[in-house]
């Protein structure tokens, strides 16, 4: 890549610009590994590549979700484990998301069980500060220290709640539980959506707890090199072993299955209808596919198209517009899933995206993103009704 000077060197990783572009940088992620605030520190051959790949295909993922993160390009191939980012200036914390009581929220809540499902997911903050160990801090005292505005930590805690829950559906569809996650944030220095707050850094295999099949004992993160004793070349080998399987598991988390909505209406005068659901459906990224036919006047067609789409490779969803015969013909002939299409458009293209995200983790997030949205702004117009100002007013 086309890298400049270095300007920073973390534990794992070195940070250089981008002599074309002072809106960019260059990130190298290095085989080191290190634990207890770099009091214990080694070489694993080839760990730096397998972490410029985690990183870049879980922040492809993210991506690819509508979340904002500083990720452009780099890190899978041949790249020399550089990934290219969005200059930001980083916001000086550790953002801790918790679906399972384990590592340091274990030891501070003795009176939990170890291994707890924690719901709602806890979210805390800790101070990056190494000389003192990385302390928790409260929202509050981040505020009052001017470190993040009140707006922008509950901005990175609902980032951050939103990243555990994707993360966590691409985890278990491959039988692993993702038990917690650490991520960081920055603001973007220029370009475009100067200010606006990014998942930064990396999220690799130091960054997370993950234990196969919901077992501690099957643990295939960082905390296997933590809780090694001794560290010698075999138990070295064993955790490059467990980096290597994350990076192949997390290889295909950005790989979107195919689906398409078929839209179906049976009168001529509902197209424009049709096609405000198509519009609500291209909003999460499903491609539409619309036919006029009807049971009465060309029943024959009907089942022809059926037939047509379901042979296809992407996973169809049938959206069924006009007389309850042809939802119900629909449903007597397809195999795949019918939903009516009468409803209000956004509610249409929500079911359809619920469908497709099963077993697809960034429509996944893309629901769960569309849902946050939506509270976001009921929460915003009801600020504004309670001072009496109209659902159009930005609030200063
Ligand atoms: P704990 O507070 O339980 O030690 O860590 C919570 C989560 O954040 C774990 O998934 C852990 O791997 C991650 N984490 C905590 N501190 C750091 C850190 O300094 N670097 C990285 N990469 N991850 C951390």
């Amino acid at each position: 890549m086309d890298k400049g000077i270095e300007i920073a060197r973390g534990k794992t990783k070195v940070l250089y610009e981008v002599p074309s572009s002072p809106d960019q940088l260059v990130v190298a992620q290095g085989d080191a590994i290190t634990a207890g605030d770099g009091a214990r520190r080694d070489e694993i051959p080839g760990k730096g590549r397998l972490a410029a790949q985690t990183t870049s295909r879980v922040f492809r993922l993210l991506n690819l979700c509508g979340l904002p993160t500083h990720f452009l390009n780099g890190g899978e191939d041949d790249d020399d484990n550089e990934m290219l980012v969005r200059r930001c200036s980083m916001i000086p914390l550790e953002v801790v998301v918790r679906g399972v009581a384990a590592g340091s929220f274990a030891r501070r809540h003795t009176g939990l069980q170890r291994g707890a499902i924690l719901v709602p997911r806890v979210t805390e903050f800790f101070l990056k500060d190494d000389a003192n160990h990385d302390p928790l801090i409260a929202p509050e005292e981040i505020a009052a220290r001017g470190i993040a505005s009140p707006n922008e930590i509950g901005a990175m805690s609902e980032i951050a709640r939103l990243t555990f829950e994707i993360l966590a559906h691409a985890w278990r569809h491959r039988d692993v539980l993702l038990v917690d996650m650490k991520v960081e944030f920055g603001r973007l220095i220029g370009g475009e959506n100067q200010g606006q707050l990014v998942i930064a850094d990396v999220i690799d295999n130091d960054s997370w707890r993950i234990w196969r099949h919901g077992r501690e004992d099957q643990m295939l993160d960082k905390q296997i090199y933590r809780n090694l004793d001794p560290v010698d070349a075999e138990a070295l080998a064993r955790v490059k072993a467990a980096y290597e399987q994350v990076a192949d598991y997390v290889g295909n988390f950005p790989a979107m299955r195919p689906g398409v909505a078929a839209i179906f209406v049976d009168d001529a005068r509902m197209v424009d209808r049709a096609n405000e659901v198509a519009a609500a459906l291209h909003t999460f990224g499903i491609p539409t596919a619309r036919h006029l036919a009807s049971v009465t006047v060309t029943p024959g067609y009907v089942l022809q198209i059926v037939s047509q789409i379901e042979a296809g490779f992407a996973r169809p969803i049938f959206v069924a517009i006009g007389d309850q015969t042809l939802r119900a013909t629909l449903d007597g002939s397809a195999s795949s899933p019918v939903i009516d299409g009468n409803d209000e458009p956004h509610r249409i293209a929500l079911a359809c995206a619920k469908l497709l995200a099963i077993d697809d983790s960034a429509m996944f997030g893309r629901v769960m993103l569309a849902q946050s949205n939506a509270r976001s702004e009921m929460l915003r117009v009801d600020a504004l009704l309670q001072q009496q100002l109209p659902p159009g007013a930005v609030i200063a």
